[in-house]
């Protein structure tokens, strides 16, 4: 039952309770109702679905019995109850609580709007489930939230509709935001090969927030699954999946390799070694917790902030290296290498006899130490830092991380220009927190003069 206590672990840090209070509130039902007539309200509840059912016990569409504690109303449906959550999409914004419009959702929007309306969804009908004496982040159910498509989109959306060529591109991590990665791709037009890349493999823990992975993908390797899983979303683009880290796919023999990368990765220490491949061009994004979503890009030869300047080593980075090292029983330097490695299985089964060995080697230590957290094995105050987002949280990510992909690939005139963007999964995107990061000079990569001379030397385009 890691899942299900990962969840519950996330949720009693976000609102200061035990975990077993936390389990308790996440058995929470919910209903949604939806029109059948409507078309994209269908499809929004089809995706808030999947969302929440990887977070509470019970969701159900049109319910034939109305026992759930709130009932998301979608569009002009007919509520059933009088605990409801309005929900509508608008052509111009997707409406959720407060005094949402009561009318049906527009068909008129670009097919990714419900999944991303689900996203922001979820997070408010949690709040609502919850009721008043919880407090989560960002408006209240009753304030409610009004997100304006075209901050997300982009005024003109005629790029949706543009093929996007795929070539030597690669996505580094098929974890949660991997797979949200793709689920938010297939509603576009990507055309070429995209290798996928993961030495890890699936583990129960994942499942509550991977949307593609099912429990019969415990214990495959992580890209296969995910290979497997999306390839019948992407008729014209083939997933190629390598049960390896991108270093150790070692194609860095002429200097100009990874000229696109797509960073899904787990930890700030793997994000900050991947700038060490000196990727061409790189898109980012990160969940920090269940609280922030992070998105990073950089095009070389550049000025700005490169990976490494993003993710640059915080001091309490370090600290819960050692946390992690000290309660593993591992060695620090060890841990600092991101995968468990067969030497460190053997130290950790010296601590721990009732984890299998086998179980252990080949896994990141972010997720171990998850996994291992949720399931109570070693459960302290400090282990809060290590959280599992919920799987709206992941997704969105990975569906804004799809969406910048795309988008700057099909060149188009009104593009982002910013290099790093944080925003909450729990309230609407705020503009002005779209940056243009300059280096940071205390970075690992950029402050040697010798890398960004490489750098500017092998992606120098003529
Ligand atoms: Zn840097």
């Amino acid at each position: 039952m890691t899942r299900k206590s990962e969840n519950a672990a996330t949720l009693s840090s976000l609102l200061g309770i035990t975990d077993e209070e936390a389990a308790n509130l996440l058995e929470v039902p919910i209903s949604i109702t939806v029109d059948e007539s409507d078309r994209t309200g269908r499809a929004l509840a089809h995706e808030l679905a999947k969302l929440l059912s990887r977070t509470v016990t019970s969701v159900e569409i049109n319910p034939k019995e109305h026992t759930a504690s709130i009932e998301v109303v979608i569009g002009a449906a007919w509520p059933k109850t009088s605990h409801i959550l309005p929900v509508t999409v608008t052509e111009g914004e997707i409406q959720i609580g407060g005094s949402a419009a009561r009318k049906e959702c527009s068909s008129e929007i670009a097919s990714v709007v419900p999944l991303i309306a689900a996203c922001y969804t979820a997070g408010m009908a949690l709040k609502a489930a919850l009721g008043d004496s919880f407090v989560l982040p960002g408006p209240s159910p009753t304030e409610g939230m009004v997100i304006s498509i075209a901050d997300i989109l982009g005024e003109d959306q005629s790029w949706i509709e543009r093929e996007t060529l795929f070539s030597d591109t690669y996505l580094a991590g098929a974890g949660a935001i991997g797979n949200g990665f793709l689920y938010g791709l297939s509603h576009f037009r990507p055309v070429g090969t995209l290798t996928i890349v993961d030495p890890d493999k699936v583990s129960d823990g994942n499942t509550n927030r991977c949307i593609l992975f099912q429990d019969e993908d415990i214990p495959h390797p992580k890209a296969l699954r995910l290979a497997k899983n999306a390839q019948s979303m992407f008729p014209f683009c083939e997933l190629l999946p390598e049960e390896a880290t991108i270093q150790q796919l070692g194609k860095r023999k002429d200097g100009r390799w990874l000229y696109r990368l797509i960073v899904a990765v787990d930890s700030r220490r793997a994000r900050r070694s991947l700038q060490n491949e000196i990727p061409g061009e790189v898109f980012d994004a990160s969940t920090t917790g269940a609280v922030e979503c992070v998105l990073h890009h950089h095009k070389q030869p550049t000025e700005l902030a490169c990976l490494a300047c993003v993710y640059h080593e915080a001091p309490d980075e370090l600290a819960r290296e050692r946390h992690i090292a000290e309660l593993l029983g591992v060695d620090i330097e060890l841990v600092k290498q991101h995968y468990v490695t067969p030497e460190a299985a053997q130290q950790i089964t010296q601590k721990y006899p009732n984890i299998p060995q086998q179980e252990l080697a080949g896994q990141a230590y972010d997720s171990l130490f998850k996994a291992l957290c949720g399931e109570q094995r070693l459960k302290t105050a400090e282990n809060r830092q290590v959280l599992a987002p919920f799987a709206f949280v992941s997704v969105l990510a990975g569906v804004l991380l799809a969406i910048d992909v795309v988008r700057r690939l099909s060149q188009d005139d009104d593009a982002p220009n910013f290099n790093y963007f944080r925003l909450s999964p729990w309230a609407p995107p705020v503009q002005d927190l779209r940056q243009e990061r300059p280096r940071n000079i205390a970075c690992e990569f950029c402050s040697q003069q010798v890398l960004l001379e490489t750098a500017r030397r092998i992606w120098t385009r003529t």
